[in-house]
């Protein structure tokens, strides 16, 4: 069975075509200025080099039409008819509190997404773009969608409900949802597997570090609590979000240089972060290097972020009562070593212990904490495309 998954964002679209007899990748790509001049589809067989086309993409149906036709390329194509591909998964940002598992699509889960576009206004509507152009040209191919908020549903509502006027949650919604849940999922069942445990056994925390950054407390395979709230913006400093801050700061801000809503949303999810403190770059490579040359604002960045991090490992040790098992993942936790080091280091405490040649790796799955810690720490290179074809392919047997 061939699946292709697709992640569409307002003006781009990732895609990756995925042999389930062996879990392989056939081809995979990215379309980006969708709907801008400059439309271009970056598209790469497994073992060829990339071709890149540049035309005209007014909207999603034409760029899907696009990949399409890459797919199915006598070239660079991974298929000889449209007829092989047997399902398509859509990633899909919010699924409110409707759907708490990957679902095959029809009229009715259609509406429930759109309705949920209230929550994701920058996301659920795109999504929707993408499933309707691939519900077009692809009219007899079954569709499946895989939501990030979904794995957080089993939270119990001490986690998900804010100190806020109850009336807020039962009006509007206003609660935790979570984020990055295909990613927890992913690498808390493939750790469990690669140290030979059942995750039904576990309580492991998983820390996804990248431009955007949560972390999960997952108890015998369930999510308990994460650290992104009502959108992607609370909890862990990310790249150029926030993360937790006193709120009471939004209206004195605000108020103090004269703001408006649109203005103060920028500021917390644009401006501040990593890049915020430290004036460099949200790009942590950026800012390693920078530290690493002496830039104290660049090295208070890295401090405020790590800090952050250990709080909410501790915090969450706390929630499940231990912790047998951390991972990290992402770009920022599959690849900085020293990034790793400082957040665990102070940890010994907790049972925590990294050993300093295990870590010396980038981007593979590797248990890296000492042959003694008590809680093992894993590096697991997270795969959201592959859980979300393994979605689609078990729901379409
Ligand atoms: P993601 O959002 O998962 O693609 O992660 C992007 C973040 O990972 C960026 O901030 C990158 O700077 C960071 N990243 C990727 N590779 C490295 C690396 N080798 N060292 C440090 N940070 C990295």
């Amino acid at each position: 069975m061939k699946v292709l998954v697709v992640n569409c964002g307002s003006s781009s679209l990732k895609y990756q075509l995925v042999d389930m007899t062996d879990e392989s990748v056939l081809a995979k790509g990215l379309v980006e200025r969708i709907g801008i001049e400059g439309s271009i589809l970056k598209h790469e067989k497994t073992g060829i080099d990339k071709v890149v086309i540049e035309k005209p993409m007014e909207d999603h149906k034409v760029a899907i039409g696009l990949v399409l036709d890459a797919l199915v390329d006598e070239k660079h194509g991974a298929v000889k008819d449209m007829s092989e591909i047997a399902a398509v998964g859509h990633r899909v940002v919010h699924g409110g509190e409707k759907f708490n598992e990957s679902v095959v699509i029809t009229d009715e889960v259609m509406e429930a997404i759109e309705a949920c576009s209230e929550l994701a206004p920058l996301h659920n509507p795109a999504n929707l773009m993408g499933i309707n152009a691939c519900k077009e040209l692809m009219p007899t191919t079954p569709m499946v969608v895989v939501f990030d908020t979904a794995f957080h549903q089993t939270m119990p509502k001490e986690s998900y409900i804010y100190a806020l006027p109850y009336e807020l949650y039962e009006n509007y919604g206003v609660r935790r949802y979570g984020f990055h849940g295909t990613s927890h999922k992913y690498v808390s069942e493939r750790a469990a597997e690669f140290i030979g445990e059942k995750v039904e056994d576990l309580k492991i925390i998983t820390c996804h570090l990248g431009n955007g950054a949560s972390l999960a407390a997952i108890k015998d395979g369930k999510c308990l609590d994460t650290s992104m709230g009502f959108t992607p913006l609370e909890g862990l400093v990310m790249g150029t979000r926030c993360g937790d801050i006193d709120p009471a700061i939004l209206t004195f801000v605000k108020d103090k240089e004269n703001l408006d809503s649109n203005e103060i949303n920028d500021l917390i999810n644009k401006k501040s972060g990593v890049l915020g403190i430290s004036g460099v770059s949200s790009d942590f490579r950026d800012i390693e290097n920078a530290a690493e040359e002496g830039n104290e604002r660049a090295q208070l960045a890295l401090d405020i972020f790590d800090n952050r991090v250990r709080k909410y490992i501790g915090s969450y040790a706390a929630t499940m009562g231990g912790v047998d098992v951390v991972v990290f993942t992402a770009g920022l936790g599959e690849n900085s070593i020293s990034n790793r080091a400082d957040i665990c280091n102070g940890l010994e405490f907790l049972g925590i212990k990294i050993d300093k040649d295990k870590n010396n790796i980038r981007g593979k799955d590797a248990v890296i904490s000492t042959d003694d810690s008590k809680v093992k720490v894993l590096v697991i290179p997270t795969n959201e495309e592959l859980m979300i074809a393994r979605d689609a392919q078990a729901l379409l047997k």
